[in-house]
């Protein structure tokens, strides 16, 4: 199948397949002659074991989505498949600050997992494209690092956030949100619109105050709420700082902790 010009295109996900992870698959599938998508719920990557335990999964309806999309390949693997015993897991990769920030600050070893995974999963499926979402930046902006650093021969295509009819980002942890949180839930992205469309009338501090404020009125929790450089992922004091800036906030609704965040501006 691989050849000179046969492309492969790789979809990573964790399953509970939703428009979101089939938005990154139609990309692939645009430029690709080959698509192959991997569901593995990776333990390394959850620092809470009842977080592991509670994440969704629905693997017959994830076959029908993925069949249905036209996908090539589904790549199902086992624990001991991924991390088979005579294998040093650990993969060099130096992150400095970019792992400090944001989720790296309140899920400890979150990112460390995630490299692992990541490496592993290139290394056995050895694609030319790996398609990640803008949904998890800042796992986006890690793995870039991990492929410049470690120089490995494939093209790293972030993909655009899918979002619900109301701007919820659709999440795999979404299937979790009760009623009345569900209601709530698209305050983020009305929060984080809102930011985008009049960032130059109020300071950067004044909007961080405002965007948790509005969160917490509509009856959230946030756990972070940031206005970043979008290539170190570090706060900036003053929209002039930086050329690419984003938004970004991680927040509970409830029981569940969603993340979401919008590019405020670019270039
Ligand atoms: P997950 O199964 O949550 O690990 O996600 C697998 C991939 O799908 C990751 O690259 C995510 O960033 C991406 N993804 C998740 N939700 C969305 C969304 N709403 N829109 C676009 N991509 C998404």
């Amino acid at each position: 199948m691989r050849g000179h010009h046969r492309k492969v295109g790789f979809v990573p996900t964790m399953g509970a397949l939703h428009a979101g992870h089939l938005s990154l698959i139609q990309q692939s599938l645009a430029v690709n002659h080959f698509t192959i998508c991997s569901i593995f719920v990776n333990p390394t990557q959850f620092n809470d074991a009842a977080d592991l335990k509670k994440y969704p999964r629905t693997p017959a309806r994830d076959i029908e989505l993925l069949a249905a999309s036209g996908c090539d390949v589904l790549f199902l693997p086992a624990v001991e498949e991924i991390y088979p015993k005579d294998l040093d897991p650990t993969v060099s990769v130096e992150l400095g600050l970019l792992d400090r920030v944001l989720e790296g600050q309140f899920r400890p070893g979150h990112f460390a997992g995630v490299v692992q995974v990541v490496h592993r999963l290139l290394q056995l499926v050895q694609p030319d494209r790996l398609y990640m979402g803008q949904k998890d930046y800042q796992q986006f902006r890690i793995i870039r690092e991990m492929i410049r650093q470690l120089e490995l021969p494939v093209e790293l295509v972030m993909v655009g956030i899918e979002r619900e009819a109301d701007g919820l980002a659709r999440s795999s942890r979404n299937l979790h949100l009760s009623p009345e949180d569900r209601r709530i839930a698209p305050v983020i992205y009305q929060t984080l619109l809102k930011i985008k469309q009049y960032w130059m009338e109020k300071e950067v501090e004044e909007w961080k105050s405002w965007g948790s404020r509005q969160l917490e009125k509509a009856g959230l929790k946030p756990e972070y709420f940031e206005i970043i450089d979008g290539h170190s992922l570090q706060p900036i004091h003053a929209f002039g700082d930086a050329d690419f800036v984003l938004t970004c906030t991680a927040a509970w609704a409830g029981e569940v902790r969603l993340i979401d965040n919008i590019i405020i501006k670019e270039g």
